[in-house]
């Protein structure tokens, strides 16, 4: 080959040459590789504002104010108060992939910051007018320096740093279109320090926008007061303690893995139509995640039919190492190692907060209280497992177990909640469980002992209103209590236990009901006939044309044996033939509970009404019917009170 000769088009010392019909082949410059990094992470000015937010954190900041112009669109400043940045890696900070935070895959792997891709100031600086002013405690003073063009000069500030965003989008006319009103653009950078705020109760936010103060949050100890601040004390007085809860007992406990989880769940009947009061954080990070979403949303199944959306603040503390925050540029994703454990847990937790009936934890609340002493019986919760650990209170996501806040009463009052899931029947206290044993169906009402009325949380029965209501007399004041809702959920409780247990128990009728059915329902009677059995429900055909309803529920032996069952045919008819118990058992049951309920209209005695205020005591989830409607109201006396303009 003589040197003149062209190179082999395959030798690697050829110039890369283009295949045809397309432009070479070129690394992009750094520039337009953040800008398009930007594409992922910098949607609008709510992004940025999280990004900010995120950093401050990291650098410690024990108070943050943001201040916006026009949506954020003209200017958003972050000031904090954290460790600041030093003079000779401002321009590092903003270079692509430079972090403080990690240094090796080992660090990503229990990543404990919110930030961790050292992409976020780059990514901010290509589509916006950036710059950051910005002390370190031991500086002299403060240096300012320009993202563009890299000048650094010397600046007046305290310890911490300003980063200021001026002009998102200027050199992006396209994306800068896509923007919504200036009031929608603060909604959404508000909802974003929301959604730090409600982590971080230690650290104080305030939100200017166009020079005016818009939302001030000042820094506690008491997570709930920081909520009560952040969505309203409606929250707070329509939710419940979410009690800490471990994984499933023997599950890998040799890696001594644990999953905490805590928060407030809203109580059903203050369920919106809109899911935007779902907080969800997995080590103090928000995350909008579907295992978290759909477990939280399935344990309101019960409580909650139809579309309304639960409210909750949800806080999930999980060793970093079990999960992975690194799937989107965002890191409102996450991915679990076991999110099945997770599911359950968090389930779990949520449902047996919402269980335990809160007429009988206010009244214990209230009886505990007024004896400032823990009763004998409420001392032996105190187990070791629920001791709050205030130490762990001071670090981000976790929040002080209410019992630290609120003394020992406190504790007592989650562990009584505890009680009511099912899983923790063990050591029932004896008050407890003699008023589930009067709640038994079958116990006849004499058997009530007789305790004074407003002993008994909601009360002494006094009358029936309209045959709709019954009224009772407790310590607060007027109980009212809608008959027919609250039985339902009785029964239906009962048969989902007794279906759980085995089979439904069934009372064999006297004389066989029967009654003329269509084809459909004679065959779904013989298809289903074993379902049925378990159902408590024995049906025959009598002739070619006529069904007979042998056996029903003891439970539900008061009601119109007919109407019951051809609900169920009805109901069975609409599934496969094969493990309907299995799928849709809860609507089966929820139909059947319906049938057995007391109607409107029937004349209820003093002593009935008693045994079903008693059953309420003693029933999960008895505050709401099957449908999500609150079973009992009170009224207290205050409120009797002003009605009659009677000074108290
Ligand atoms: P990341 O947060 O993923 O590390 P960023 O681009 O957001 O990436 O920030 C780059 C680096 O700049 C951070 O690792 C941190 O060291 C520093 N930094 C950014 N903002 C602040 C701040 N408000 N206070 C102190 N240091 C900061
Ligand atoms: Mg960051």
């Amino acid at each position: 080959m003589k040197p003149s000769d062209p190179l082999p088009a395959d030798s690697p010392l050829a110039p890369p040459s283009p295949a045809p019909g397309r432009p070479a082949i070129r690394e992009l410059p750094d520039e337009l590789i953040s800008q398009i990094a930007a594409g992922e992470v910098v949607e609008r000015p709510a992004s940025v504002v999280r990004e900010l937010l995120d950093n401050a954190l990291d650098a410690g900041a024990r108070r943050i104010t943001l201040r916006l112009v026009a949506g954020g669109v003209r200017l958003i400043c972050v000031e904090d108060d954290g460790v600041g940045i030093a003079r000779d890696e401002l321009a590092l900070a903003l270079r692509r992939h430079a972090t403080s935070k990690i240094g090796s895959l080992h660090d990503l792997e229990t990543v404990q910051t919110m930030g961790f891709r050292g992409e976020a100031l780059a990514a901010i600086a290509s589509v916006s007018e950036m710059t950051l002013l910005t002390r370190t405690a031991d500086a002299a003073h403060a240096w300012q320096i320009d993202a563009r063009s890299g000048e650094l000069r010397a600046a007046a500030r305290t310890t911490g740093t300003t980063v200021e965003v001026k002009e998102l989008f200027f050199s992006t006319p396209a994306r800068r279109k896509f923007l919504k009103s200036d009031a929608t653009e603060l909604a959404h950078c508000v909802e974003a320090v929301r959604r730090h705020a409600l982590a971080r109760p230690q650290v104080g936010f305030e939100i200017w926008h166009d020079g005016r103060l818009v939302e001030q949050w000042r820094a506690t100890d008491d997570p709930d007061r920081r909520i009560a601040d952040v969505l309203g004390d409606d929250f707070i007085e329509h939710s419940i303690v979410i009690g800490p809860h471990a994984w499933p007992s023997g599950h890998d406990s040799a890696s001594n893995l644990t999953l905490q989880v805590s928060g407030r769940a809203g109580t059903p009947d203050a369920a919106r139509s809109r899911a935007d009061h779902q907080y969800a954080y997995v080590n103090g990070r928000h995350v909008r995640d579907r295992v978290l979403m759909h477990a939280a949303r399935s344990a309101y199944d019960d409580v909650l039919h139809g579309q309304r959306q639960p409210a909750y603040v949800l806080m999930l503390q999980i060793d970093p190492a079990r999960v992975d925050v690194n799937v989107h540029p965002t890191k409102t994703e996450v991915r679990f190692r076991d999110s099945q454990q997770v599911h359950q847990s968090v389930r779990r937790a949520i449902e047996s907060a919402l269980a335990a009936p809160r007429a009988a934890l206010a009244a214990y609340d209230a009886s505990a209280s007024a004896s400032a002493q823990p009763s004998a019986t409420a001392s032996s919760f105190g187990t070791a497992s629920h001791t709050p650990d205030t130490a762990r209170a001071s670090q981000p996501g976790v929040w002080p177990a209410r019992a630290a806040t609120q003394g020992t009463l406190g504790l007592q009052v989650r562990d009584l909640q505890a009680l009511w899931s099912p899983a923790a029947s063990a050591d029932v206290p004896a008050a407890v469980v003699s008023a589930s044993r009067i709640a038994s169906p079958d116990t006849p009402t004499e058997a009530i002992p007789t305790i004074a009325g407003d002993e008994w949380p909601l009360g002494r029965a006094l009358a029936q209103l309209q045959g709709v209501y019954i009224l009772a007399e407790n310590a607060q004041g007027l109980v009212v209590v809608d008959m027919h809702a609250a039985h339902e959920r009785i029964v239906y409780e009962r048969l989902k236990q007794q279906l759980g247990d085995a089979s439904i128990s069934a009372q064999p009728l006297l004389i066989p009901a029967t009654f003329a059915a269509t084809a459909q329902e004679i065959a779904t009677a013989e298809a289903h006939g074993d379902t049925l059995l378990q159902l408590g429900l024995e049906l025959t055909a009598f002739s070619q044309r006529t069904l007979a309803v042998r056996s029903v529920p003891t439970t539900l032996a008061q009601g119109d044996a007919v109407a019951l069952a051809r609900s169920v045919l009805a109901e069975l008819a609409q599934h496969d033939a094969t493990d309907v118990l299995a799928r849709a058992h809860n609507e089966l049951l929820a139909t059947m509970a319906c049938h057995g309920a007391v109607r409107a209209n029937r004349q209820l005695t003093l002593a009935e009404m008693n045994a079903l205020l008693r059953q309420m005591e003693a029933t999960e989830r008895s505050d709401q019917c099957n449908h999500g409607r609150p079973t009992w109201r009170q009224i207290s006396l205050r409120e009797l009170d002003s009605l009659f303009w009677r000074g108290r």
